[in-house]
């Protein structure tokens, strides 16, 4: 049913979870982030991490909770490089809005085949990014993250580019490109309105307030 060579849907949707909560870093996620980040309880979590510890998935940190093996990136990285090419390949060929091309890609990643992949990767030019400005693994399943910071981190009269964006909250997305700010674009940070106010930010020939949960969720490219 599922490419030969892949993991099951639950095995690559856990590798990948635990991917965006630790990184390349050696860190560790804890059970409640999970479980939290999956929408699944903290007790069908631990018994899924059980077998992902017996079968070399994961490794058990005593009080921390777990961290990928080399086996589990490589399945984490896997399946981003098809979830990011499959968006990059609705958006672009298909023409779905990037606020909608997420939840298709989440569907469609654990039935892609590795031959369809790099099909799709070929006929997309190689791309390094996809919609939302995160970084697409290598077919060697190399990925470089380049250092960013959020936009509330921007000092009044600061300009950056909007290199990237979180892709699972599509109102958010929808509600940037209603505004006309899209990844690429050089934002200047005018400054904030006292009482913790919204975020004035200069975006072409306009003016937008953005409140502060949106900047955090904005990534600009790093000083210099
Ligand atoms: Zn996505």
């Amino acid at each position: 049913m599922y490419p030969e060579n892949h993991s099951t849907p639950a095995v690559e949707d856990y590798a990948k979870a635990i991917y965006s909560l630790t990184g390349a870093r050696a860190e560790t996620a804890s059970t409640t982030d999970l479980a939290d980040r999956l929408g699944l309880t903290p007790s069908s979590v631990s018994a899924m991490l059980r077998k992902l510890g017996q079968d070399g998935t994961v490794e058990h940190v005593p009080y921390h909770g777990v961290r990928l093996t080399p086996k589990g990136e490589r399945i984490a990285l896997a399946v981003l490089r098809r979830h990011r090419l499959l968006e990059l390949f609705l958006a672009e060929t298909l023409g779905v809005p990037w606020d909608r091309v997420h939840r298709e890609a989440e569907v469609l990643e654990h039935s892609l085949s590795d031959e369809l992949t790099e099909l799709m990767a070929a006929k997309l030019g190689n791309p390094s990014v996809d919609p939302h400005g995160d970084p697409i693994p290598t077919r060697e399943l190399d990925m470089v993250e380049p250092p960013t910071r959020d936009l509330t981190e921007l000092e009044p009269g600061e300009k950056a580019t909007f290199v990237r964006v979180s892709d699972s909250d599509p109102e958010m997305l929808g509600y940037l490109s209603e505004l006309g700010v899209s990844i690429g674009q050089e934002l200047v940070m005018i400054g904030q309105q006292p009482f913790d106010g919204p975020f004035e930010v200069r975006a072409g020939d306009r003016t937008v307030a953005l409140g502060r949960n949106l900047c955090r969720a904005m990534r600009m490219d790093g000083p210099g």
